[in-house]
């Protein structure tokens, strides 16, 4: 073993920070990704025919109340201002999401204000619940049943393949309900868009000259000897090659289609209806406002539970099956020369600004580890 050598496993931003700070710090980093390309699910690229910059895995927005990470990622790349506003299309309408005084009067034809609309909602709520402990009762509590059937039940459906009373509260507190006219869909101080897209920002992290990066080249445990450390952002079951059984993930088919001019005219439209088969359409060039496009790029995305070869998106943390999982933290816990890091390392659901949260952090700890002579 060399002294001074780190390896980091998956090439995302987890790893991409960490390996950052460790070679500024003069230690010798090498990233692996079994992957041909860097960037892991935040990947964008230009599409060939249309030159429109593609979410190849699905929508990525930028958005923080992390001042921290907001200047770290800034100090990469050039950002433009860009506020996520989705719209939804269900039973046969149009609607603007999150759930906001626009939608609730359109919903129900009304001109409620804003505390005509809370006092409106208060009433149709399912006021029986307590603390909610599932998706279905956090969404009947807060925006009663008209509302939870038409823009959360199909999607959710459509989203986790389960029904929303097997899901965690914790997947809709991801969302504001509003009783005015923003439909800014994050409630963050920060947003916005890398003008070149997340790939050039991951490139621009990993561009050091003690940084290796080795692309198409999956993790083998034999590695672990050549490193002082090793970082590992992939997933976690796997690692532990499924001793405990597979965590399950919901993975994402997208089919491409490309069309003359504009075809939906925003970014991001959702499906509530569980029987349209995608949950939504996202049109590229629409995270792009500043540029100008004579065709477009459409996805439409299908949600669909993960098997062997796939690629793992969303983590299904079912209510009640913790079990498995703890098993595989513990063993995490106790393995010496590794952490676990990132949404895939750590078996959660998380946004790109808490990824370099926690990477940044780990970087610190392990830096102080190391400047006290302590083990990593
Ligand atoms: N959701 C829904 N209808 C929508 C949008 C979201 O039911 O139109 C639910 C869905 O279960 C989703 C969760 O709310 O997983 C959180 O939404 P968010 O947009 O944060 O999900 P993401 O696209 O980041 O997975």
């Amino acid at each position: 073993m060399e002294a001074n050598m780190y390896l980091c496993v998956g090439a995302g931003f987890s790893c991409a920070v960490i390996a950052r700070k460790l070679a500024e710090a003069g230690k010798k980093v090498t990233v692996i990704d079994s992957r041909s390309h860097i960037a892991g699910n935040c990947f964008t690229e230009r599409d060939a025919e249309t030159d429109v910059m593609v979410h190849t895995y699905g929508p990525h927005i930028f958005h923080t109340d992390d001042k921290e990470v907001w200047d770290y990622v800034n100090s990469w790349a050039s950002f433009k201002p860009y506020i996520n506003r989705v719209k939804t299309t269900s039973q046969g309408k149009v609607f603007s999401l999150p759930i906001n005084l626009h939608t609730i009067n359109q919903y129900f034809d009304k001109t409620l204000s804003p505390s005509e609309a809370k006092e409106f909602i208060n009433s149709i709520a399912d006021k029986s619940i307590g603390e909610p402990v599932t998706f279905e009762e956090q969404a009947m509590k807060f925006v009663g049943k008209d509302l939870y059937e038409a823009f959360f039940k199909g999607y959710t459906q459509k989203q986790w393949g389960l029904n929303p009373s097997e899901l965690p509260a914790s997947i809709l507190k991801r969302l504001p309900v509003r009783f005015n006219y923003d439909d800014n869909y994050f409630n963050h101080q920060y947003q916005g868009m890398p003008e070149d897209g997340y790939t050039k920002i991951v490139e621009n992290i990993l561009d050091h000259e003690n940084i290796e990066v080795k692309l198409e080249l999956p993790y083998e445990k034999e590695m672990l000897e050549a490193y002082e450390h090793v970082f590992y952002s992939g997933p976690l079951d796997s690692y532990f090659d499924f001793k405990h059984g597979h965590l399950s993930y919901r993975t994402l088919d997208f089919k491409q289609e490309i069309h003359d001019g504009d075809y939906q005219g925003t970014a991001v439209m959702n499906y509530g209806d569980v029987e349209v088969p995608y949950t939504r359409i996202t049109e590229h060039k629409y995270f792009s406002p500043w540029e100008s496009h004579d065709k477009t790029v459409i996805y439409r995305e299908y949600s669909r539970l993960c098997e062997a070869d796939d690629i793992p998106y969303y983590p299904i943390r079912i209510v009640g099956g913790k079990d498995m999982l703890d098993k595989y933290v513990a063993e995490a816990k106790l393995t010496k020369k590794v952490s676990f890091i990132g949404r895939l390392g750590t078996y959660r659901y998380l946004d790109m600004d808490v990824t370099i949260r926690e990477a940044l952090d780990a970087a610190e700890i392990t830096l102080s580890k190391i400047n006290n002579n302590e083990p990593v």
